[in-house]
């Protein structure tokens, strides 16, 4: 369970604490998924309010640097599977770019999409709260009734009368005291970097790879030690319209659960610390004609995994991989089975059967997971994925719902679903639950699960092939 013991305590005194904000939903955490459950539930009709600690929104997609979401489109790049308020905002993005191929995805440039999420949030008429962080609730019998923030106007009360978790560690989760759990192996976290100096040919040729296919990991492992790097399975990413600079993931900090403020405050800087050292790296043994730079750290560690809220459906990676289909779909996608592993590597395992292993030493397993499990390799295989609106369902509070990467899934199905495109869509789910919940006057527990997903189809999502 996700708390916070100590041995010695203080009583806070009783005081008056000013409402600041009445609305009929609340969001709490603004990263896409946050921002997308409140404009689609504002767009809806609902009067929304939306606090996040950050100075703007994104959460790792800008703040986090990770400035890429997955395809629209099925595994066979036919049909379109996702739409709503991801394909929405893209579009609006003036700097764009769409690779296909394996987990083809869109590229974009995080400080636009910041601008772009302000401007969709005002545009659907959402109260926006930046650097204000969510401390505490009120609760009366089994309804939440407000949560506290704190800003530089210090302690305040926001009234309403839905609640959406979209904090990521599901912070409202916890003083709930809804039942928590953490998977064996937890996805270590990265600290994300934008790195200058990508003219590395000559060296690519020594290391004998493509010139398309990154140099800093066979670097780390055959000069890291001098720096005190361990052997690592990052990656790269350029950013469409900025040149020599990319953006860099090869800064996983084992060990920690970032939902613990110890644990965070020791990630970051251990994390900031990787980054020098990659520099450093880089300036002894990368190309002599280059300059290698820190061009920019991400504004916080990117969390990929801490503590997952139970609800009455725990998403299971062989449904997911079989492509089971249901009548509350509330999402579609595609990305791989993709865990990080605590300490030996990466292993993707895809809709068709293939399951690769990376190791941190270079070395990479091919298998077929239908194979080894007796299931036909050839023939018709499901081109995405789905997943029915119960996931979202947590029985004991009545009007909340968690948004996010805390989502109930087996090890393997958390993989899949903590991507950007996926968690997007669970947002605008949220987002139209909570409108029907307040419209229809009904718990979480009691919503049509058909209705909910016949509505955010409606917005374009999940339901539209
Ligand atoms: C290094 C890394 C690489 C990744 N690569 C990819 C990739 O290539 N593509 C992809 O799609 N996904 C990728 N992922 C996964 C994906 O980015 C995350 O799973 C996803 O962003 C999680 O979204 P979220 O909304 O649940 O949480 P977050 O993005 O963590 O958002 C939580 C938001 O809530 C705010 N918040 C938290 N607590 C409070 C509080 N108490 N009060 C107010 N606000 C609060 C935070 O500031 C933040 O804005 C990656 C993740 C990492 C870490």
């Amino acid at each position: 369970m996700r708390e916070r013991k100590s041995d010695s305590y203080v009583i806070e005194p009783e005081r008056k604490i000013p409402v600041i904000h009445e609305a009929d939903v609340c969001v709490v955490g603004g990263s896409a998924t946050g921002v997308f459950a409140a404009v689609r539930a504002a767009r809806l009709g609902a009067k929304v309010v939306i606090v996040e600690c950050q100075n703007s929104f994104g959460g790792v997609a800008t703040n986090g640097l990770v400035s890429l979401w997955h395809s629209f489109y099925d595994v066979e790049g036919k049909k379109q599977i996702i739409a709503g308020l991801s394909e929405e905002v893209l579009s609006r993005l003036s700097e764009i770019d769409y690779r296909t191929g394996p987990g083809s995805s869109h590229f974009f440039n995080p400080n636009e999409l910041k601008i772009e999420l302000d401007a969709v949030l005002k545009e659907a008429g959402v109260k926006i709260y930046l650097h204000t962080f969510y401390t505490g609730l009120t609760l009366d019998g089994d309804r939440i009734t407000s949560i506290f923030v704190e800003n530089k106007d210090g302690r305040g009360a926001i009234k309403a009368k839905f609640f959406i978790d979209a904090t990521g560690d599901g912070d409202l989760c916890r003083d709930l005291g809804i039942e928590s759990y953490v998977n064996d192996n937890i996805q270590p976290p990265s600290a994300v970097y934008m790195m200058q100096g990508t003219k590395d040919d000559e060296r690519k040729r020594e290391f004998g790879i493509k010139f398309n296919e990154d140099i800093v990991p066979p670097m780390i492992q055959r000069h890291g030690k001098e720096f005190g790097l361990e052997p690592d399975w990052g990656w790269d990413t350029y950013i469409p319209g900025i040149h020599n600079i990319h953006f860099r993931a090869d800064t996983h900090v084992f060990g920690f659960n970032l939902a613990h403020a110890d644990d965070l405050t020791e990630a970051e800087i251990i994390g900031r610390e990787k980054m020098r050292k990659v520099i450093r790296m880089m300036r002894k043994y990368g190309n002599p004609d280059e300059t290698y730079a820190l061009v920019n750290i991400c504004s916080y560690i990117g969390i990929r995994d801490t503590y997952h809220y139970k609800t009455k459906y725990r998403a299971d990676h062989m449904e997911l991989l079989l492509g089971k289909r249901y009548d509350d779909v509330i999402l579609n996608g595609t990305y791989d089975v993709d865990v990080h592993q605590a300490d030996s590597g990466i292993q993707f395992m895809r809709l068709n059967g293939e399951c690769t292993t990376e190791y941190t030493d270079g070395t990479r397993v091919v298998t077929n997971w239908r194979k080894d499990m007796g299931l036909p390799t050839e023939g018709p295989m499901p081109t995405y994925y789905s997943l029915p609106f119960r996931v979202l369902v947590q029985e004991k509070i009545e009007n909340v719902i968690a948004a996010g990467r805390m989502i109930n899934a087996d090890q393997e199905a958390f993989g899949a679903l903590r991507v950007m495109i996926n968690l997007n869509q669970i947002g605008e789910a949220s987002g139209v639950a909570a409108y029907l919940a307040i419209d229809q006057n009904k718990s979480v527990r009691e919503l049509d699960g058909v209705e909910v997903a016949k509505l955010l189809a409606r917005g374009g999502s999940a339901n539209i092939c």
